[in-house]
């Protein structure tokens, strides 16, 4: 087998004008043998100028990314624009569509199958295709996520820091004008296979959030979305008009993800009784909650502790958890 994709694709990224269409997928099953999964994707162009790529649906169950992103497609018109835009509000569409975090084709999660594979499963198919085909073209991407189904987030932008001193500061111009209420730094990397370390590692200016969570879709994270698009299309050149924050935002509120001691996991499979809200500030030892047995009220609870001092920006949705299950994490202001 060859490494090249095998989705093919409906719309020209070399045309200028705004063409909606699909990626196609093929994908042979029972009820279709020659099949393809059609994953939307939209094309906006106006000229030469910078190629933005912006996707949402990476994560299923992770919504304010792709209301927004539809909203795009619908409302931006290439007059408005120099450069192209791409826009893919449902990259992990069987997930999207099911309104899970991972695809249900494959049990595969498409936000850490990058570089992916073109032979692969469906979810590492478009890793692939996104990585070999669409980030070559791209100078700015931004990947929106929310907590999903299991987290709770105080809404945020984010950056991931890289090796590159000058990628970082572009990074980090691009993420203050977007004009979130929090910027956050990612200094520590949970795990691999991100789009937007794939991104990184091609050089390119790449931002990414957690928008809400729960599985739901927050007001809140939405009008945060809609703004700060617009804001880093400006920021970048893309879109015409002032690039600096002002009238109805708030300077945003630089924090960071430091380390590993930013996360409380699970210590024992459980019912997790948390003793802190979202956005509350801790103090290093606080208890974070503790973990019951109700097969066992006898047995005492098994408490967590918060490692480090900070604000409580993800809290675990669901009470249930078992062992290395992430209860909470903190962020901390940034300190550069
Ligand atoms: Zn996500």
């Amino acid at each position: 087998m060859g490494n090249d994709t095998r989705i093919f694709t409906d719309v020209d990224y070399e045309k200028d004008g705004k063409q909606t269409g699909w990626l196609y997928l093929p994908y042979s099953v029972t009820r279709s043998a020659y099949g393809n999964i059609s994953i939307p994707i939209a094309v906006i162009k106006n000229g030469k100028g910078p190629t933005v790529f912006l996707m949402a649906g990476n994560h299923g169950d992770e919504y304010e990314g792709q209301i927004e992103l539809c909203r795009l497609i619908r409302t931006l018109e290439p007059g408005e624009i120099n450069g192209r835009v791409i826009v893919m509000p449902a990259a992990n569409l069987p997930a999207a569509l099911a309104g899970t975090r991972v695809s249900p084709l494959d049990d595969a999660n498409l936000n850490r199958a990058f570089p992916g594979d073109p032979n692969g499963s469906p979810t590492y198919a478009i890793a692939h295709y996104i990585d070999s085909v669409l980030l070559p073209m791209t100078n700015y991407h931004h990947d929106f996520h929310s907590g999903g189904s299991s987290l709770d987030y105080v809404p945020f932008a984010s950056m991931r820091k890289s090796d590159s001193l000058d990628l970082d500061a572009k990074a980090m111009a691009a993420l203050k004008a977007f004009g979130a209420p929090v910027s956050l730094v990612w200094a520590h990397t949970l795990d691999t296979g991100f789009a937007n370390a794939a991104a990184i590692g091609r050089g390119i200016v790449s931002l990414g959030g957690e928008f809400g969570g729960g599985g739901s879709v927050s007001i809140a994270g939405l009008r945060i979305v809609e703004r700060g698009i617009r804001n880093f299309l400006r920021h970048i050149g893309c879109l015409a008009g002032d690039s600096t924050v002002k009238g109805d935002q708030t300077p945003t509120r630089l924090m960071e993800v430091k380390n590993r001691s930013c996360f409380v996991l699970a210590p024992d499979a459980g019912l997790f009784e948390p003793t802190v809200e979202l956005g509350d500030w801790v103090a290093a030892g606080q208890l974070c909650g503790q973990v019951h047995f109700v097969d066992h009220p006898t047995r005492a609870p098994v408490p967590a502790h918060f490692a480090t001092a900070g604000m409580v920006i993800c809290k675990r949705r669901l009470g249930r958890v078992e062992r290395g299950d992430c209860v909470a994490h903190l962020a901390t202001d940034w300190t550069g």
